[in-house]
């Protein structure tokens, strides 16, 4: 299965960008996925299968407060 990605979510991918950057939050959602470097503000779509094998792990979720009650 895929991951549940969410607009606002960071991940780090294996291989860096040609900027050197390893993160990217993803603003985009549907059939492809909207990504932005955010070292150098480049954006890029990758197709779910290529950012799930791309993807290394996530570094902050959207929405990662824990309930309150
Ligand atoms: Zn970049």
């Amino acid at each position: 299965m895929f991951p549940d990605y969410q607009i606002g979510d960071v991940v780090r991918l294996r291989k860096p960008h040609p900027c050197g950057g390893y993160e990217w939050k993803i603003i985009r959602l549907g059939a492809d996925i909207g990504l932005e470097c955010l070292t150098c503000q480049r954006r890029v779509m990758l197709s779910r299968r290529d950012l799930a094998h791309r993807m290394k792990a996530f570094v902050k979720r959207a929405q990662d407060e824990v309930p309150s009650s």
